[in-house]
C-alpha cells in the first residue's frame, strides 16, 4: 500500500495550491461518498522520484462560522486517520492563529506524525510567521511557497525516509 500524507490546516492556507502542484495532472479520484469522506480529495503525489498519496481536506471554503469549526474537526480527523502522516499547513504571512493552534490540538491529541510547513514563504512578509511556527513546539517548519514552487525539495528531503 502507498504512502499516504493528508494536507492538514485551516483554510486559506494553501492546501489545494499545495495538493495541485504535488499531483499535477494525477488526480486519481474524487471520492463520491457521502458525508465528510467527499470532501477530501486524494492524488497521487509526485516530487522527483517519490510517488506518494495525497489527501487534500478540500470543502471547508464553503461553510459558514459556525458549522466550520465542528466540520474542520471531523474532517482533520478522518484525514488524520486516513494517513501515514499529514503535512500540517499554516500561513507565515499571517502567522499563528488561534485556529491553526486548534489543528495542531487535533493533532497532538490523534498521535499523528507531522510535518509541519510554513506556506507563502516566498519574500520577506513571511519571517515574524515562520518565528511563530516554531513556537508551535511542532519541530522546524518546512518553508515552501506552494504558489511559487519553492521549496519542494525540503519537502522531498523530509519524506524520503517515510515513504
Ligand atoms: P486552502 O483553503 O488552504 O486550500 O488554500 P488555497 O490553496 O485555496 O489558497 C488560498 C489562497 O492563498 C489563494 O488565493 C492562493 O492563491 C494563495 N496561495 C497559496 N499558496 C500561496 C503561496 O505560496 N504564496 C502566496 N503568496 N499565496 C499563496
Ligand atoms: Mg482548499
Amino acid at each position: 500500500m502507498s504512502f499516504t500524507l493528508a494536507i492538514v490546516g485551516r483554510p486559506n492556507v494553501g492546501k489545494s495550491t499545495l495538493f495541485n502542484r504535488l499531483v499535477g495532472r494525477r488526480l486519481a479520484l474524487v471520492d463520491d461518498q457521502p458525508g465528510v469522506t467527499r470532501d477530501l480529495r486524494e492524488g497521487e503525489a509526485k516530487i522527483a522520484d517519490l510517488r506518494f498519496t495525497v489527501i487534500d481536506t478540500a470543502g471547508l471554503e464553503d461553510a459558514t462560522d459556525d458549522s466550520l469549526q465542528g466540520r474542520m474537526r471531523r474532517l482533520t480527523e478522518r484525514a488524520v486517520e486516513m494517513a501515514d502522516a499529514c503535512l500540517f499547513v499554516i500561513d507565515a504571512r499571517v502567522g499563528v492563529t488561534a485556529v491553526d493552534e486548534i489543528f495542531a490540538e487535533i493533532l497532538r491529541r490523534k498521535s499523528a506524525t507531522v510535518i509541519l510547513a510554513a506556506n507563502k514563504c516566498e519574500g520577506r512578509a513571511a519571517e515574524a510567521g515562520l518565528l511563530e511556527a516554531y513556537a508551535l513546539g511542532l519541530g522546524e517548519p518546512v518553508r515552501l511557497s506552494a504558489e511559487h514552487g519553492e521549496g519542494m525539495m525540503d519537502l522531498y528531503t523530509l519524506l524520503k525516509p517515510m515513504v
